[in-house]
């Protein structure tokens, strides 16, 4: 399989790289844990099958373009399961991610078929396109990243602009898409609870 274009970044995007309309994003950690688990790889895509990888080998987490991206209003960042990513970027680097969308929000609203809402059925499911999982659980803080580490971390975000589009459509068919879009205003708060101390309950529960 051909290598899709992945350029290596440290510490932080270079000036002059920019995205326009939307970036999707993913973030790879040490594990589960954002306060425990630390950041390692921020992966970030136009849409276009080329991909940036801004690696962090050591914990110093000084990155203004990357900052200047994720709060910037006019960018919408993509993710798959927005929740924990926006938590460990809030965490690292101090910023709030917004405006954002979260495919796996949006199939949860619109795929009440199934209880398959990882990124791997999704891709296969709406993109007929295979997805391997195998480098998921690999050393992120490694100072030298592996070709096959680097093609996984891309993969997991070249395909959400296609995934947007059609869960898009989808959102709008079951009249669900005023619904998604309040979920999604909501996430970088719900991603404050889990940083605050309420990961697992829900304040909304009886
Ligand atoms: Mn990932």
């Amino acid at each position: 399989m051909a290598a899709p274009n992945i350029k290596l970044h440290q510490y932080d995007l270079p000036a002059g790289v920019r995205f326009a309309g939307s970036v999707a994003i993913d973030t790879e950690t040490m594990g589960l844990h954002p306060h425990r688990d630390r950041l390692c790889l921020v992966q970030l895509s136009q849409g276009d099958g080329s991909a940036h990888l801004v690696q962090f080998p050591t914990p110093r987490y000084d990155a203004p373009n990357l900052k200047a991206l994720l709060a910037d209003p006019q960018v919408v960042k993509l993710f798959h399961f927005a929740r924990f990513d926006i938590a460990v970027l809030q965490h690292y680097l101090g910023v709030t991610t917004q405006p954002v969308y979260c495919t796996k929000i949006a199939s949860r609203l619109v795929r009440t078929f199934t209880d398959k809402h990882g990124l791997k059925d999704l891709v296969k499911e709406l993109l007929d396109v295979d997805l391997s999982k195998q480098q998921q659980s690999s050393d992120w803080g490694a100072p030298d990243l592996t070709q096959e580490q680097m093609r996984y971390a891309a993969s997991d975000v070249l395909h959400l602009h296609a995934l947007k589009a059609r869960l898009d459509g989808m959102l709008d068919r079951e009249g669900r898409s005023e619904l998604a879009r309040a979920c999604f205003a909501f996430l970088p708060f719900r991603a404050a609870l889990d940083l605050a101390g309420w990961p697992e309950e829900d304040i909304f529960a009886h």
